[in-house]
């Protein structure tokens, strides 16, 4: 047996997780924009610490032997943000840059999310400091069972839902399931949400974000009295997210003019085929080669002539060095944390306009709870009623937090944050405290 962390020379920790504490963090931006709010809204001082802080934060030490024999000891993480308005609803990431601070960020980050779409749960959020890459498929699954059990007096339908997210996918969420199943005696496909269809999985929840982020771009098209057939719209990341919206809005009708992934761009004025681009994704596994428009790098795709840019591969891409030069109407931010805080006041007087991403992406969510619904009925639904309900919460909420903007004469990202806070507080003042 080895000790922690010296099985090998392998780092645990990457030099680059200092990146969360700095400036530009995405995280830290959150809640700078949540103390915001708060001050607006002029949050009672109490309430105010109480949803500053996380109610529970779980440290354990998740020993995994590896294939080779030896003992590996990895660091997990589970935290309960608040769980006011129901059971706790937040993913679990395997990651070497996962740390507490950023797992308490994003777990809170929950909590509005929710309150946005106004689902009954609270937030969480879970990780384990690992590399996935340079594990076998056996060692993933023992360390995904010894992590389940070691949190699984918090887990359960009614206290805490995990999901999948960084480097979790499906295939793990059925072993949580399974490993907390076998605890219970029974089995509890509630337990998790993003498991396979076939396991309580809910129909339309792969496509979820991406419709949601076509529900709400279509809305703020209409708000400004712009018409979706022709409007132009730049995606970039065509993964799970981006892919799907944009293959819907060009259902309605828009014009998909740019599109990327980590290997660059591609424009066309006229407009995309998208299933060009899908199919040489499909042989070559990334875009770069794709002949069906102009070769772009990232940066320019967020300039480029459009009504709509829709950010959905990763986090400050849109910064004060380039938000100027955005000629977008629209953003609608696919991605989490697409755009920094100085980014944010460019956009501002410039008078884009933004839907932010705790209310752009939510569609995810709500389509877990859903799932979540639907396991605990044991009755499941087709795609279309999924869709046609995620359509009228997403719906309610772009008007709630839209209306909540122009009451406070605020951007949507404020109006956001205030609408999450007074809801969560609401619940708190009328539950008190329990002393
Ligand atoms: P994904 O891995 O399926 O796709 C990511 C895309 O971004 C890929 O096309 C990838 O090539 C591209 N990309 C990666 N690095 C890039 C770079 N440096 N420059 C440009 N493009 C790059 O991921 P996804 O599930 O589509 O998630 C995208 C974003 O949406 C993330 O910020 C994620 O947190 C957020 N999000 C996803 C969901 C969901 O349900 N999948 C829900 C809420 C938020």
């Amino acid at each position: 047996m080895t000790s922690p962390n010296t099985a090998s020379s392998r780092p645990i920790i990457r030099p680059d997780k200092d990146h969360f504490l700095s400036e530009e963090n995405p995280f830290e931006a959150m809640m700078s924009r949540f103390d915001y709010a708060a001050q607006k809204l002029n949050l009672d001082a109490g309430l105010y610490k109480l949803l500053r802080n996380p109610e529970k934060q779980i440290t354990v030490s998740i020993p995994v032997p590896r294939d080779n024999g030896e003992l590996e000891v990895y660091t997990g993480y589970r935290v309960l943000y608040n769980t006011s308005r129901g059971p706790a609803k937040g993913g679990i990431r395997f990651d070497l840059n996962v740390n507490l601070d950023e797992v308490t960020a994003l777990a809170a980050w929950m909590t509005w999310k929710c309150a946005i779409v106004n689902i009954p749960f609270g937030g969480a959020k879970g990780g384990v400091i690992c590399d996935p890459a340079e594990m076998s498929a056996t060692e993933i699954e023992r360390l995904t069972r010894r992590y389940t059990s070691s949190i699984i007096e918090i887990l359960g339908p009614d206290s805490d839902v995990p999901a999948p997210d960084v480097n979790t996918n499906e295939r793990v969420m059925a072993w949580i399931m399974d490993t907390y199943s076998m605890h219970k005696r029974h089995t509890v496909t509630a337990v998790v949400t993003g498991k396979p269809i076939s396991l309580g999985g809910s129909l339309g929840r792969r496509e979820a974000t991406g419709r949601g982020c076509m529900f709400m771009t279509r809305e703020a098209l209409r708000r400004h009295g712009m018409p979706i057939e022709g409007a132009r719209i730049a995606v970039q990341g065509f993964g799970n997210v981006g892919s799907v919206a944009a293959r819907l809005l060009q259902q309605q009708g828009a014009r998909i003019v740019a599109i990327s992934d980590k290997s660059g761009g591609v424009y066309n004025e006229k407009g995309l085929d998208l299933d060009a681009a899908q199919a040489h994704i499909k042989t070559n596994r990334l875009l770069a080669g794709f002949t069906g428009g102009d070769a772009i790098t990232n940066d320019e795709l967020l300039k480029v002539p459009c009504e709509v840019l829709l950010p959905a591969a990763l986090e400050n891409v849109i910064t004060s060095k380039n938000a100027r030069d955005v000629q977008a109407r629209i953003i609608c931010e696919g991605a989490n944390g697409p755009t920094t805080a100085n980014a944010d006041r460019i956009l501002d007087e410039k008078g884009v306009f933004v839907i932010p991403d705790i209310l752009a992406n939510a569609g995810g969510v709500t389509v877990s709870y859903f799932e979540w619904v639907q396991d605990r009925g044991g009755y499941f639904w087709d795609e279309e009623t999924v869709n046609s309900r995620l359509e009228r919460i997403m719906v309610k909420a772009f008007d709630e937090v839209t209306g909540m903007a122009d009451k406070y004469t605020t951007s949507n990202r404020i109006g956001a944050y205030m609408l999450a806070i007074e809801r969560v507080a609401e619940v708190h003042r009328l539950r008190g405290i329990y002393a």
